[in-house]
């Protein structure tokens, strides 16, 4: 070692005025490399950024023998003399860039191959590729820094919750089988050959357990693991603030988060959110915006009309209604203007996601009265115009699109259209932070296709106190949970609910989703047990972790939160996994394979 490395001066990025004047020992990795013949410069990179380095052949000859055969991404020790940037030199983009570095001495510590990709954040790289090699990927700038948000986050949490009194408390991954509306990752035993442990789709059960064992307020930052076909922006396992109380009604588990929430847009973003944060009942929400989760920074909000439209004989109405479905409209201040094409294209997208078609009219003004021109204007009758007009408070230049359907669908295809339309036209104001809670969530979602009822939530949520007798009902679907979800800018950060902390109520809600006395036993014993030991009241809330740092660090995919992430396939790119294994290994596990991969 001819140049200690282990004695760094400070970050590469750190370098700064104040060293002006100074010798400094510095290591990293080749960014950049400016090769000028009897002058060669080296931009040095570290996790806190980048500095220039400028070596002279003539006054330091051997430097510069070694800086001229150095090539991006090797790794480097260097001394130098820190100086200042001619006046007119000076980088105002760059943190270092008022000074530069004249390199004096360097080391290579280890070469690198030429690497598939630049390092480089404005280069846009295939993402497998960068996947493949995650090790050069993670030295990019806008990982380090997701990264670092990520512990930063974890870390104000952990603070803010050891603050409030909770205790945070790790629960098995080798578990059974946690109900959260995903498939199981499922691992065989060796021991008990035929028998498998399921990877926790949460720790749900866990953390009711630790509330009848008196804990009172538990937290976990843990991973959590579900096995679903994979969307977009969906991992197999991820991260959850999991969080439990006892003694509580929603009120205290909404009280803690706002206080985490507020705690972390100050920390994260310097930010003072107002609180109370605002509040919507599930049922406000699908009927103002469609969906459980609405982005409340612009408006473009559903109006019901399935009365006018009705009357307007205009059969793709008529015929929805008759068969007990709704007619809504959403009505886009000076979307007349919007070219034919635009429109088309718009009810195009519309029927790839399963809607019939776009009816539309635009709005204009004849004298004082408004009147409605092209789409489905010709079933308006002046009478119902005026009526729509009043119902939309429409203005001359808007237009009104509609939607006739079963409710579920009008609200999938509106609350659609809502989004794209405000994302496209740029109607969603920069720099605000809107959080909501929707609350009152209904228990049970009722599949036509499988012909049975399933938890909204999970099995384990308490129904609000007034809707209890519901259970006993023909038509338990109008029963609310005590359920509630946090919302910001239309994503859904997590969930939550008080839970059943009665025998009787849980296995009766266990029975509306078709589990019987023996499948609640076999899976759910030890939670039926439990009930049975004073079992305290209480409920929780989990947030998901993976997606607060995407939100804060104004990320656009979660796999750029996460070190080490999975493909939309759930492939590890790095390691390749999931992988074949060994037939010796799966003759220990008892197992054989019905359709083995080709070797
Ligand atoms: N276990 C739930 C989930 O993972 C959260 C909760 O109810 O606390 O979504």
């Amino acid at each position: 070692m001819s140049l200690p490395y282990n004695q760094r001066t400070c970050y590469c990025g750190e370098v700064s005025a104040e060293h002006v004047g100074k010798s400094a020992i510095l290591v990293g990795w080749v960014a950049n490399r400016r090769d000028l013949g009897g002058m060669v410069f080296i931009d040095l990179r570290d996790r806190e950024g980048t500095v220039q380095v400028k070596i002279d052949s003539d006054t330091d000859p051997q430097a510069h023998q070694i800086a001229h055969r150095l090539r991006n991404e090797f790794c480097i020790a260097l001394r130098g003399d820190v100086v200042a940037r001619p006046e007119k030199m000076v980088n105002t983009d760059m943190r270092t860039g008022a000074v530069e570095i004249i390199g004096r001495e360097i080391e290579v510590l280890s070469e690198s191959e030429t690497p598939k990709f630049a390092v480089d954040d404005e280069i846009e790289t295939n993402e497998e590729v960068r996947l493949k090699y995650r090790f050069l990927d993670l030295r990019r700038p806008r990982l380090q820094n997701a990264i670092r948000t990520r512990h930063r986050l974890t870390k104000v949490l952990r603070d803010y919750f050891d603050g409030e009194g909770f205790v945070e408390i790790e629960t098995p991954f080798l578990t059974r089988s946690t109900p959260e509306g995903a498939r199981d990752f499922l691992v065989p035993s060796r021991v008990q050959l035929g028998h498998f442990y399921a990877l926790p789709q949460s720790p749900q059960l866990f953390k009711q357990l630790l509330m009848m064992s008196g804990f009172d307020k538990y937290m976990q930052i843990v991973r959590c693991f579900r096995d679903e076909d994979l969307r977009a922006d969906r991992q197999p396992e991820f991260t959850q603030l999991d969080v439990e109380m006892s003694f509580v009604q929603p009120e205290n588990i909404i009280n803690v988060i706002e206080g985490c929430m507020v705690a972390v847009m100050r920390e994260i973003h310097g930010i003072e959110v107002p609180r109370p944060f605002p509040r919507m009942s599930y049922a406000q929400a699908m009927a103002d915006y469609g969906i459980d989760r609405p982005d409340t920074r612009y408006d473009l909000r559903l109006i019901d009309v399935t009365e006018i439209a009705q009357k307007t004989g205009f059969k793709v109405f008529t015929e929805a209604v008759d068969a007990g479905g709704v007619v809504r409209a959403i009505r886009l201040p000076g979307g007349a203007e919007m070219p034919r094409k635009k429109l088309d294209a718009l009810t195009e997208e519309l029927k790839g996601i399963g809607a019939g078609g776009l009816p539309l009219v635009k709005v204009a003004a004849d004298g004082d009265k408004l009147i409605f021109e092209t789409g489905v204007a010709k079933f308006f009758s002046p009478e119902l115009t005026a009526e729509t007009a009043t119902a939309m408070k429409a203005e001359p230049g808007d237009v009104l699109f509609f939607s006739a359907d079963t409710e579920t669908n009008v609200c999938k295809y509106l609350s659609w259209l809502r989004q794209t339309i405000a994302q496209r036209r740029g109607l969603i104001p920069e720099g605000l932070w809107n959080f909501l809670w929707v609350l009152d969530f209904p228990m049970f979602e009722y599949s036509t296709e499988d012909g049975r009822h399933y938890a909204m939530h999970h099995p384990f949520t308490a129904p609000l106190d007034e809707d209890i007798p519901l259970l006993d009902d023909d038509n338990p679907g109008k029963c609310r949970a005590k359920a509630y979800d946090i919302v910001l800018n239309g994503t859904e950060l997590g969930g939550g609910s008080i839970r059943i902390h009665r025998a009787d109520v849980q296995e009766k809600v266990f029975q509306l989703l078709d589990i019987g006395p023996a499948e609640q036993r076999h899976k759910f014993g030890f939670l039926l047990d439990a009930l049975k030991y004073g079992p305290p009241p209480h409920g929780g809330i989990a947030l998901g972790l993976d997606r607060m740092v995407m939100l804060l660090a104004g990320l656009e995919s979660l796999r750029d939160t996460i070190a080490f992430p999975k493909t939309h396939r759930a492939v590890c790119m790095l390691t390749e996994a999931p992988g074949t294994v060994a037939t010796e290994q799966l003759d220990e596990l008892g197992i054989r394979l019905v359709n083995p991969p080709d070797a």
